[in-house]
């Protein structure tokens, strides 16, 4: 039976969009508030002159977390979404001239990394062993389970303690397995997709190396768009009551009982929806900064970085360049330093480039590729604006593209530029962050805000930058910790 109190879940994102369904899925009555006029959030879709493109993640890795979001809801995620594994995983390109495609299939990658140095051969293969035991261990208390606390360790058996490996960095572990550059920059960029550096996260990170090498890559077909599509499909199938084009500007808290109590939103238009329990999927920081400015919060915690996109529609095919392709900068150490030291654009970036026409024919006219091309960029902060250097900027990565063969520039019918200040804007990301807050820190992991308001009774929530962080299975498996706090914590009719 549904409960006559609604839980509100601000924002459409894919952790909002994760709690609703759960919450629905368990019977409850849900509304969804959105600001714009998709869903979504930073996995948006672009259209204009014939182009279709991905504006925010292209890769997608950990299928079974939307397997298990689907059952949550007695649905098949196959009956919804088409997921093909994609290979190579990624084409890599070395300023050598060295091309490397990264793939699951073991021989393909041994052949390749035999060529760049034969001890690494095992050396890869101990790392993909290493990796997959970090999943193992760190994986029940840090990813699928509630927020960490420092007793959490207890729950790793006392033999895994040392093997979570959290006071080496990313690159000095990788260094320990392999000695190729060329490889060791390879797993070093796993750290980017949570928005951070390897010369600065904790090793405990390189699983990410494991969820994809091991695990794999996944293309929707018809976009990555299509799994905010089919999770708008799936809330409206529960119920969820989705309102888009309503942003909310308050939540609303009641103080007079024993600790502050939320009672609901008020909307940009001064309509109040009344609620006890809400979930919030905007940034933390954005949440008490926007909705509560009259509650303290902890300091905010560092963001990750944020990203420079251009979209391109380029009259032109390139039968080379795979669907994924990195470009990779001179100087892995110094793009690092210029984002989280400097706090500027680098000069020599690498450069991501993801073409879903290579997949998706549709998403470009005849002849035509749709280039999707993201620039790792540091936050806002006060070193850097990006409205006064934004075509310069531009002119820089197209500059670079040129050097590496791809002088796009005589064949673009169609470019729109986003700087970390529209993602800001878009979808309230503070200081633009693409993954949530940074884990540029051993105890990243412990310093970010729980699911749960430490302050306020009834406010969860679930996102990126909460447990268990940035990405989008991540943000998904936010959404499920979130509902299930909420529903474990109902207040009595
Ligand atoms: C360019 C880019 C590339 C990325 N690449 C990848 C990738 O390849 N793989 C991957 O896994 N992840 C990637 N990510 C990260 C991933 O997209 C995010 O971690 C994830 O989508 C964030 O989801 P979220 O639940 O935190 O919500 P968000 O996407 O942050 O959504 C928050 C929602 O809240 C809404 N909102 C804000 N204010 C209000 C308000 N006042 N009232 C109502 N609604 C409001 C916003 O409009 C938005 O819809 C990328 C992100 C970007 C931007």
């Amino acid at each position: 039976m549904r409960s006559p109190s609604p839980i509100i879940v601000l924002g459409g994102g894919i952790g909002g969009l994760s709690a609703a369904i759960r919450l629905a899925a368990a019977s409850r009555r849900v509304i969804l508030l959105e600001k714009n006029s998709q869903l979504g959030g930073k996995m948006g879709r672009f259209q204009a002159d014939g182009f279709t493109w991905d504006t925010g993640p292209s890769v997608i890795t950990m299928r079974q977390v939307l397997v298990d979001l689907f059952a949550a809801a007695n649905r098949r995620l196959d009956d919804y979404l088409t997921l093909r594994p994609l290979d190579p995983l990624t084409r890599y390109f070395y300023p050598d001239g060295l091309r490397l495609d990264a793939s699951q299939n073991l021989t393909q990658m041994a052949e390749q990394i035999a060529r760049l140095d034969e001890r690494d051969v095992e050396g890869y293969l101990t790392f993909l062993s290493y990796a997959a035991r970090l999943h193992r261990i760190t994986g029940p208390v840090f990813i699928y389970d509630q927020p960490p606390t420092w007793r959490s360790f207890w729950r790793v058996p006392f033999p895994d303690w040392f093997k979570v490996d959290g006071l080496r960095t990313m690159d000095q572990a990788i260094r320990h397995f392999v000695r190729s550059p060329h490889l060791r920059q390879l797993l070093g960029r796993f750290a980017t997709y949570v928005g951070a550096s390897p010369y600065l996260a904790p090793a405990t990170l390189n699983v990410i190396a494991h969820v994809e090498l091991t695990g794999g890559v996944w293309y929707p077909q018809g976009g990555v768009y299509q799994i905010a599509a089919a999770l708008t499909q799936l809330a409206q199938e529960l119920g969820v009551e989705i309102r888009t084009n309503c942003p909310a500007a308050e939540i609303l808290v009641t103080t007079t009982g024993k600790r502050p109590q939320v009672t609901g939103v008020r909307l940009a238009n001064e309509a109040q929806i009344a609620a006890r329990q809400v979930i919030s999927n905007l940034d933390v920081t954005t949440t008490y900064q926007q909705l509560l400015p009259t509650f303290p919060m902890r300091p905010p915690p560092e963001p990750s970085c944020s990203g420079f996109i251009m979209l391109l529609g380029v009259k032109q095919q390139y039968p080379d360049l795979a669907h994924h392709n990195i470009f990779f900068s001179q100087d892995y150490p110094a793009e690092f330093e210029a984002i989280f030291r400097q706090g500027v654009p680098p000069t020599d970036p690498t450069i991501y480039v993801a073409i879903t026409s290579k997949s998706d024919p549709e998403h470009a006219p005849p002849g035509s590729e749709n280039w999707f091309v993201l620039v790792n960029a540091p936050p806002i902060g006060p070193e850097f604006t990006w409205q006064k250097e934004k075509e310069a900027y531009r002119d820089l990565v197209l500059e670079r593209l040129a050097a590496w063969g791809y002088e796009l520039r005589p064949h673009l019918i169609s470019q729109h530029i986003f700087t970390p200040e529209d993602l800001a804007q878009m979808s309230g990301a503070w200081r633009g962050a693409l993954y949530g807050s940074s884990s540029n820190n051993r105890w990243a992991a412990f310093l970010r805000p729980p699911n749960r308001a430490g302050n306020i009774q009834g406010l969860y929530f679930a996102g990126g930058t909460t447990h268990p962080g940035g990405g989008v299975p991540m943000v998904t498996l936010s959404g499920r910790v979130a509902a299930e706090m909420a529903i474990r914590e109902e207040p009595l009719q």
